[in-house]
């Protein structure tokens, strides 16, 4: 077997390969275009081209492809083949500086929210030299943005590098108001997924699953989660073999997978990569969950991404980890050892604070999916409540700046900070609160809202555009300061003062919190029908505009994609829920009373006074579920119905909430107490039982 270190980064154009195989003027001009984002001279690319060709095609590649991720949220591909041909009916093997730098895909399928009109049908996809080709499938990957003619996003990844141009460009000017040496900061991104895993011929056997990600019948077994036996349990001999083929995988492609464990929920898991820089974080994460599924049906499992695949057990989300890190290694939320190293870090605490505070909305927004709707609020997830965890240490000295008084100690772990303007305070003591959406975790925070299923592009594209805007305004004013430290201590103690509602430090999960979180004023966006049309209010589209991250015209899209995409989720859903009631629950449920209804009428022939209680009464019951299942099915169709009389997508997507949502939900209560009432063999699907436990 290789080894490890061999195997790592074994399909990857990475920095050792370019440095193996570039002439070193080329590597050095790639480089800075990596690193300090200078455009790159068109000669370079040829010979960059070429390199990349070499190398793949002594892998066994025969193809490439631009690598993107369309507003589906997951990833697009279409292959070219390297062949060319030349006299004597022979092809060589080419890639050009132009086919590694621009693309055009027919882009006209997918989603624009109305940006661009099928008849204009391509966009271009436009190399990221900061996020690494690979080779997948026999295929050089490259990792591209998507725009339209007219430069429009189409994609995820567009704003997400804007964004990050953006806060480097804000967090650079504060930089060097400290004297602290860097010549570009980058986000640092550390994403946590959960999945389910379930046997393969299961998952076939349920059109639920196979149509939507998600049961949407299934009763309640004996047992669920509720031993709290599962969570950093024994991993199964079945699941352990997955997964260290998944890590095998994942290493390949040079993504760091390092930590793997059983969840809180039967056949729920969690994979935890070491973090990198914020895009190729997300590549690296939608890699990871391409992997993920392709893995699993190797394994003849199925892997569930979706955010609530079972009711009544826990659902699967993804952390977001969140830091910002200058090329010179310093973590900027890494607590630091000097005073002008903690004047400068509570400054980034308090910005982070103020902009989670000031854009409660966009954070909820960016987290806000048909599928995540099921989990934040529901006791398994942080509420659909913004708030950020700080603990009680960092609390106070924020307290204690803000009334000016002396930070009282209470650990002896303390570091010893002299600028008089600011308190000494004790190095990290926060807590593992694990409820909180927001916390802080000792040098990053974690984003926990986040689904399991979303990219995580978009949540941090806004993270990186709210903290942005709060730098520039900090900066404005302290390149203006006549008195540095006064200033300092000024804008820490004000914006605390002003924003602090959006701290809380308790148990997010008590309802109670809901209560104090309205007394606060804080946003509460139960759905997504509810949390997204903010992305249109005024001054979010002033926002992004005033950083280039999104135009206006690029917002409205995204608005109305998303809001398209919640609409049609649950209407395939609601049919899906018509067609299994149909054709599979009301036939199962028929044959199982037919078969009584033979056994008691058997019965009474042989024997005229013989007790059939058991067989009237299950009768009697299965009858009236039978009868009330057709009449809410009906009004599901109706209400499923109804939806064509809606005037714009906001008013339908409010519509699929209730009634469809809420329609879908007494129908299959009813659904699931027939599957309570009828024997098993008769019943159409697998369980949540089989579905649950039957991996070992
Ligand atoms: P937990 O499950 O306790 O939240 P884990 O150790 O499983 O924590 O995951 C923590 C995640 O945070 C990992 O992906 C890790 O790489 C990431 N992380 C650690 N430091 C940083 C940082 N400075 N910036 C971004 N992510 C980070
Ligand atoms: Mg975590």
């Amino acid at each position: 077997m290789r080894k490890i270190p061999e195997i790592f980064g074994s399909m990857v154009f990475n920095e050792s390969v370019m440095k193996e195989r570039l002439p070193k003027d080329t590597y050095k001009a790639l480089k800075r275009t990596r690193e300090q984002g200078e455009p790159l001279d068109p000669q370079v690319a040829n010979i960059v081209a070429n390199a990349m060709k070499e190398w793949a095609v002594e892998k066994g590649v025969t193809h490439f492809t631009h690598w993107f991720q369309p507003m589906t949220g997951i990833t697009a591909e279409k292959h070219d083949s390297f062949i060319y041909p030349v006299e004597n009916g022979k092809v060589i093997m080419e890639f050009s500086g132009k086919e590694l730098i621009k693309g055009e895909p027919d882009a006209s399928s997918f989603p624009s929210g109305g940006l661009r009109a099928t008849f204009e049908a391509r966009g271009y996809t436009a190399w990221d030299p900061t996020s690494d080709a690979f080779i997948k499938d026999g295929t050089l990957c490259i990792p591209t943005a998507f725009c339209s003619y007219g430069g429009e996003a189409l994609d995820k990844k567009t704003p997400l590098l804007r964004s990050m141009d953006a806060l480097n460009k804000q967090v650079m000017r504060i930089l060097h108001l400290f004297g602290t040496p860097a010549n570009r900061v980058n986000t640092t991104v550390g994403p946590e997924q959960e999945y389910f895993l379930i046997d393969e011929a299961m998952y076939k056997k349920r059109k639920d699953l196979v149509y939507t990600g998600r049961t949407l019948f299934g009763a309640k077994p004996p047992k669920g989660q509720e031993l709290e036996d599962h969570y950093f349990g024994v991993i199964k001999p079945r699941v352990s073999a997955y997964m260290k083929d998944l890590d095998e995988e994942l290493w390949k492609l040079g993504i760091l997978a390092k930590t793997k464990h059983n969840e809180a929920a039967p056949a729920q898991h969690e994979l935890a990569p070491i973090f990198t820089t914020g895009n190729v974080a997300t590549d690296g994460n939608q890699l990871t969950m391409e992997i993920m599924k392709k893995v699993a049906s190797k394994h003849g499992l199925y892997c569930l991404l979706h955010e609530k695949p079972f009711a009544g057990v826990n659902g699967s989300g993804k952390h977001n980890n969140w830091s910002i890190c200058t090329d010179t290694g310093i973590n900027l939320l890494e607590p630091g050892e000097s005073p002008e190293e903690n004047a400068q870090f509570l400054l980034f605490l308090t910005a982070i604070l103020e902009a989670v505070d000031k854009h409660q909305d966009l954070l909820r927004l960016s987290v806000a999916s048909a599928g995540n709707d099921h989990r934040l609020g529901s006791s398994e997830a942080p509420p659909a409540i913004i708030s950020v965890f700080l603990g009680d240490e960092l609390t106070g000295i924020l307290e204690s700046i803000e009334n000016k008084s002396e930070y009282d100690q209470k650990d002896a772990a303390e570091m010893n900070i002299g600028v008089d303007v600011l308190p000494k305070f004790p190095k990290d003591a926060t807590d593992r609160n694990r409820t909180s959406p927001f916390a802080f975790t000792g040098n990053k925070f974690e984003f926990r809202m986040l689904g399991s299923t979303v990219s995580i592009a978009c949540p941090n594209m806004i993270l990186n555009t709210i903290v942005a805007d709060t730098l520039c305004r900090y900066a404005d004013r302290l390149e203006k300061a006549e008195d540095f430290n006064k200033e300092l201590n000024h804008i820490i103690r004000h914006s605390y003062r002003d924003h602090k509602r959006i701290v809380f430090n308790g148990n997010n999960y008590a309802p109670e919190w809901v209560e104090e979180a309205k007394r606060r004023g804080l946003l509460n966006l139960e759905s997504a029908a509810d949390a997204l049309p903010y992305y249109k209010h005024p001054e979010n589209i002033e926002l992004f505009e005033k950083y280039g991250v999104l135009s206006g015209t690029e917002i409205v899209s995204r608005c109305e994609i998303q809001l398209e995409n919640y609409c049609k989720q649950i209407h395939i859903e609601a049919l899906t829920m018509v067609d299994m009631i149909k054709k599979d629950i009301l036939p199962a449920a028929c044959a199982y009373m037919k078969d009584i209804s033979k056994e008691a009428i058997n019965k009474k022939q042989l024997c005229a006074d013989i007790s059939c209680e058991l067989e009237e009464t299950l009768l009697k019951k299965l009858s009236q579920l039978t009868a009330d299942l057709y009449k809410e099915m009906e009004a599901l169709e109706a209400a499923v119905a109804g939806a064509e009389d809606m005037q714009d997508v906001e008013q339908c997507a409010k519509y699929y909430r209730n009634p469809v949502l809420m329609q879908m939900e007494k129908t299959r209560a009813i659904a699931d107490e027939i599957e309570c009432n009828v024997g098993e063999k008769y019943w159409p699907y697998p369980t949540y039982g089989d579905l649950l436990f039957s991996v070992r």
